[in-house]
């Protein structure tokens, strides 16, 4: 059975969904002068947006949600909160999902308050509606279930923090572990299946990381 519902994301999708999104804002009328990317999940979608609707100013924006030190609280920060003069400008900021929405927030309240655009709208790919606590004023997808969505710019974070939480959880009952077997374990937990160069360079890193330690053709989970 599933653990975590997961959605593996191809790049035909996203450039399907960015398409998609770009002929909503040009029928709204809204013409950007700038796009503003949201680090670092922004940044493909504001790459195709910019192609799709001819705008050529494009930059960036870091919010990021960190864990305080306690681990309970989770928050969002502008990692470089650098001026510039958006003055006259109409701008467009663009993330991949909203979901809690706190880093659009954030970010949003940065950028009037320091950048001073003329104009400031939101568009994302996707918005999970029933948890975010914004609603963008532009998106492709309204997801009404929540779900993880795998996109392919973060295939390699995710299939590390995916099977770091598995074997540390599976690891306490089984600590002996073939490849072929985290593969399976993994298409079981997360009902994706990331192929075999993800799996690979993933078990790479946890390895470099101490969590697992190669032993011929088996791995040891050090839990
Ligand atoms: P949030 O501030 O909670 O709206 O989300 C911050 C960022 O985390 C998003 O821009 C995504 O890059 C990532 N993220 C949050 N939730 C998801 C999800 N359900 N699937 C994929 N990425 C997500």
């Amino acid at each position: 059975m599933v653990k975590v519902n997961t959605k593996l994301v191809s790049w035909e999708e996203i450039v399907e969904w960015s398409r998609g999104l770009a002929k909503i804002i040009k029928s709204s009328g809204y013409k950007p002068d700038v796009i503003i990317a949201v680090a670092r999940g922004g940044y493909v979608p504001a790459r195709l947006l910019c192609d799709f609707l001819m705008v050529e100013n494009l930059l960036s924006i870091q919010s990021q949600h960190w864990t305080e030190a306690a681990k309970v609280a989770e928050k969002a920060v502008i990692k470089f909160q650098y001026s510039i003069d958006l003055n006259g400008a109409k701008a467009l900021l663009v993330d991949d999902i909203v979901d809690t929405g706190e880093s659009l927030m954030l970010a949003k309240e940065f950028i009037v308050r320091n950048w001073r655009p003329k104009e400031l709208k939101i568009a994302t790919l996707q918005w999970i509606s029933p948890v975010a606590k914004i609603k963008p004023d532009y998106y492709f997808i309204e997801v009404k279930d929540w779900v993880w969505f795998q996109y392919p710019w973060t295939r390699l974070e995710d299939t590390c923090q995916f099977i770091r939480r598995m074997l540390t959880e599976e690891g306490k009952s089984k600590r002996e572990w073939y490849l072929g077997e985290i593969i399976d374990k993994f298409r079981e937990w997360y009902g994706i299946d990331v192929g075999m160069e993800y799996y690979k360079e993933a078990i790479e890193l946890l390895i470099e990381e101490g969590l697992i330690v190669r032993s011929g053709d088996k791995y040891l989970v050090r839990v």
